[in-house]
């Protein structure tokens, strides 16, 4: 079973050279008794967050706030979607597609426990679906738009990383509010994408903007200021929105990645801000929302069915291609959800 790992713990930002190939004996068979399942993985994720895992901890941290520090040598558990292709549970058939935690590797053992579930067999939606707008990136776009910003009618929505694979919902969704939403990314084509293709009322490229805050300022792209900030890169564009924002505003915090490799980097909003104008900053994970799941799947594929709602995928192919396809978050290589896949079936 080939797998990915790292080869050291990363500092600064990540290359494919952080990592390498592993091999490691497995059979694909169920021993008696055993309720494990196998899955043979067909599309695995590529997250973001997975290199706060990997980073060099000076302490003796076992974890990262939520999830296990990755040590070189060790198997990267990363969402999945396969098929299985052996199973001791009894809800698990022989052949049936399944989504859950697998890994960066061609075979995941799914222990008892451990997320796994089926696809619905009645949703026509490509497999790949199930790890993006249908899957975790979804939930944590409408999760974080719907339950945390509590967004109004006509209410004025930025959204950062506006083209990657939780930002691009994000607006989409917003729009589907009846909000006016602008989004910036990293280059000339991301904006033209988010214009053209996805409905955004503007976007900008942020890495051509000399003073972001005037870049926002009312007399720009907010003339009546911001409503809604839904944050994926923390920093000086999280201070820049702040400083924008209309009073009672919201800031939906879903990730910091400037931060991710360069501790540097971490946002000071003006605290005067936060307080004048009554501006309420909250962090959420997706986890923390799976009681709207059911209600997020129907609405979300109700929206793609109308054609309301695109999904944008990016899909390298090939294990060997993971280390590229992760390090390329970070320069922004991608564009929507990144995901690699690793068989046709
Ligand atoms: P994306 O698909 O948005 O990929 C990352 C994008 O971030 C890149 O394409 C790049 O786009 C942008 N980026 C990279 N480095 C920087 C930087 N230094 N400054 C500004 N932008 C940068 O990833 P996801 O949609 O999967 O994740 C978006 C954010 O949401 C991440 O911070 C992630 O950790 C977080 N997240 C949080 C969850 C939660 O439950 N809270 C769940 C899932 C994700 P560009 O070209 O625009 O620079």
């Amino acid at each position: 079973n080939k797998y990915v790992t790292i080869k050291h713990h990363i500092h600064g930002l990540p290359s494919s050279l952080d990592f390498e190939s592993r091999s490691a004996t497995l059979t694909l068979m169920i021993p008696p008794g055993s309720e494990d399942v196998i899955v043979k993985n067909l599309f695995v994720s590529i997250d973001p967050y997975q290199i706060n895992r990997m980073k060099v901890c000076s302490s003796s941290q076992k974890t990262v706030d939520f999830a296990r520090r990755l040590h070189p040598g060790h198997r990267i558990d990363a969402f999945g979607a396969g098929r299985v292709v052996a199973s001791g549970n009894a809800e698990f058939k022989k052949d049936e597609l399944v989504v859950g935690v697998l890994g960066w590797e061609e075979y995941t053992v799914v222990r008892p426990g451990s997320m796994l579930r089926k696809i619905d067999s009645n949703m026509d939606f490509p497999l790949s679906y199930h790890l993006g707008i249908l899957g975790p990136s979804g939930l944590t776009a409408y999760a974080g738009f719907y339950d945390v910003c509590k967004p109004k009618e006509g209410e004025k929505v930025f959204v950062s990383a506006a083209c990657g694979s939780v930002g691009h919902l994000v607006g989409q969704f917003g729009k589907q509010s009846g909000c006016y939403v602008v989004g910036c990314a990293g280059s000339k084509k991301k904006v033209e994408l988010l214009k053209e293709k996805l409905g955004f009322d503007d976007a900008f490229n942020y890495k051509e903007e000399t003073d972001l805050k005037s870049a926002l300022k009312r007399y720009r792209y907010f003339p009546d200021g911001i409503d809604i900030y839904f944050d994926n890169v923390g920093a000086e564009v999280q201070e820049a929105a702040v400083a924008n924002m209309n009073a009672f505003g919201r800031v939906a915090v879903c990730g910091v990645i400037s931060q991710y490799t360069d501790a540097g980097k971490q946002a000071a909003p003006n605290m005067l801000d936060i307080i004048y104008k009554r501006i309420t900053i909250r962090g959420f994970l997706a986890y923390d929302h799976l009681s709207i799941y059911d209600d997020f799947v129907s609405a979300t594929s109700d929206h793609i069915r109308h054609g309301r709602i695109q999904s944008l995928e990016d899909v390298s192919h090939g294990l060997e291609s993971v280390p590229s396809a992760f390090a390329g978050l970070f320069r922004g290589d991608n564009v929507g959800k990144k995901l690699v896949q690793l068989a046709a079936d």
